[in-house]
């Protein structure tokens, strides 16, 4: 359930209501929301005096829900602002991992050649075995920041663990929470306290359920700045790397209230599937698309086969305009 207090609720009272309902507080322009499990169905009669608002959910989805918003929230991405009213589709563009200041600076320089804002590049990587490339840390995380100065881009990068996540928002624009890394406690409650924007990417075997509560982690802490993210679900079919759940991104437009952004190169793990999967993503009216591009894919650390080349990435942008403006939205 959430309760909005009365504006003359004052910190102290908001503190002991919250404690008496086991809820969780913060404040949102100027009054206190309580949030408490979805199992409560009435405000208890000794605070109905100090509530001014209460809605109640059948499941534990309720900050995300559009029973409690349904306007779908604004947020923002570096300078740029979507969900909302924007009708932005943004595309975020970038290595899948920051290998080095050459690499980065000519991805840097691409996404701001296109007139784009938003660059992406992974330092520590969530890989799947441990003699694999696991990213730059510290020092690619540095390099992200130099890419923030010398362009004017915001930068998207991953948290692997709780270990190095206060690196992460330290160093980020945008916090990406993996799809291995969306149920780390540690990371959402530290990603709930922080004031920078969090993308959660779905885990390959996550319900719609699952995946937005993991949001209500991050929104329940006071941090609204949550963008979800699908790329990718596993299924029986090996000749992809992924599925993308295009019926999971309707699921969540009608009842979700935070923007959504796709990930076709997760999704269908082969360059030449990225682009016509763009396409189709677009085409849903979706507030972003997170796609790799490297300098050279062949030479790529991580995920090599998905990798657009420079060349392929502008025809891409070049395919998904007209696409954007068909249904009403702009690739910014
Ligand atoms: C990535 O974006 O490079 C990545 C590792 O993504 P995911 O968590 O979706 O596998
Ligand atoms: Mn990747």
């Amino acid at each position: 359930m959430i309760l909005h207090l009365k504006s003359s609720v004052s910190g102290l009272r908001a503190s002991e209501i919250a404690a008496g309902l086991n809820a969780f507080s913060f404040k949102k322009d100027g009054n206190y929301v309580l949030i408490t499990g979805a199992s409560m169905k009435d405000v208890p009669a000794q605070y109905e005096n100090e509530v001014s608002d209460s809605w109640a959910f059948d499941n534990d989805i309720q900050l995300a829900s559009k029973k409690y918003q349904n306007e779908k929230r604004s947020v923002n991405i570096g300078d740029v602002t979507i969900g909302g009213n924007t009708k932005s589709t943004i595309l975020i563009g970038g290595p899948c991992s920051v290998e080095s200041e050459e690499q980065i600076r000519e991805s840097a320089e691409l996404i701001k050649g296109m007139g784009l804002t938003s660059l992406r590049g992974g330092c520590y990587k969530p890989r799947t075995s441990p003699y694999s490339f696991q990213g730059m840390g510290l020092d690619g995380l540095k390099l992200l920041a130099k890419m923030r100065e010398e362009y004017g881009l915001s930068i998207v990068t991953e948290a692997r663990d709780a270990t190095h996540i206060d690196e992460i928002i330290e160093y980020s624009d945008v916090v990406q929470v993996g799809a291995k890394a969306m149920y780390d406690q540690g990371i959402l409650r530290a990603c709930a306290k922080s004031n920078r924007t969090i993308l959660i990417k779905r885990g390959f075997g996550t319900t719609l359920k699952e995946f937005v509560q993991a949001a209500e982690f991050v929104l329940s802490g006071g941090n609204d700045q949550v963008v979800l993210c699908e790329r990718g679900l596993r299924t029986f079919e090996t000749s992809t790397r992924f599925t993308l759940d295009l019926c999971g991104v309707a699921w969540l437009q009608e009842h979700i209230n935070l923007p959504i952004i796709l990930d076709p190169s997760h999704a269908m793990g082969l360059a030449f599937g990225v682009t016509p999967l763009a396409k189709a993503c677009t085409a849903m009216g979706i507030d972003g698309l997170l796609i790799e591009t490297h300098p050279n894919p062949k030479v790529a650390k991580s995920d090599a086969a998905q990798q657009l080349d420079h060349a392929e990435f502008k025809a891409m942008l070049n395919e998904i305009n007209p696409v954007a403006a068909a249904v009403g939205y702009k690739i910014v």
